[in-house]
């Protein structure tokens, strides 16, 4: 994606495009799957992980990323659609750990589904993480 592509998706989120924010949008959006922190900043050699760390939570906080708990205890971090907002994160979708690769993936086609939830239950956020064997993974088992 090029730089003048990922400055105007910036600024439509009212995030000031920084040489640093275009670089860690550009890697989020060229993988196929959620990164950890930690995979971030192997992709850096220059920059630290506060400076990384920041720079997610504001991404985070603008609906630029969304976080995903897949039971692994590491957060990974994800690009939201083009729909999600600072107030509201609009993109409940499945997400999918791959017990093989170990690798998170968003299966954004793919609506969490209407939970039921007894009288006077109120929810406010869900997460659902499907966990088997991914694509990649069962077909290169074949
Ligand atoms: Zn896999
Ligand atoms: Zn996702």
């Amino acid at each position: 994606m090029s730089n003048k592509a990922v400055e105007n998706i910036l600024n439509d989120k009212n995030i000031r495009p920084t040489a640093m924010r275009i670089l860690v949008y550009q890697t989020l959006s060229s993988s196929e799957t959620a990164i950890s922190l930690t995979d971030l900043e192997n992709n850096f050699e220059s920059a630290d992980r506060t400076t990384l760390y920041r720079t997610i939570k504001t991404f985070e906080n603008q609906g630029v990323v969304h976080a995903i708990e897949d039971g692994t205890g590491i957060t990974k971090y994800a690009l939201c659609h083009a729909f999600c907002n600072e107030e509201k994160h609009k993109d409940l979708h499945l997400h999918f750990h791959c017990t093989i690769c170990e690798e998170t993936s968003c299966l954004t086609d793919y609506s969490i589904p209407k939970i039921r939830l007894p009288k006077d239950y109120i929810a406010q956020d869900v997460d659902l993480i499907v966990k088997g064997i991914c694509q990649r993974c069962n077909s290169s088992a074949l």
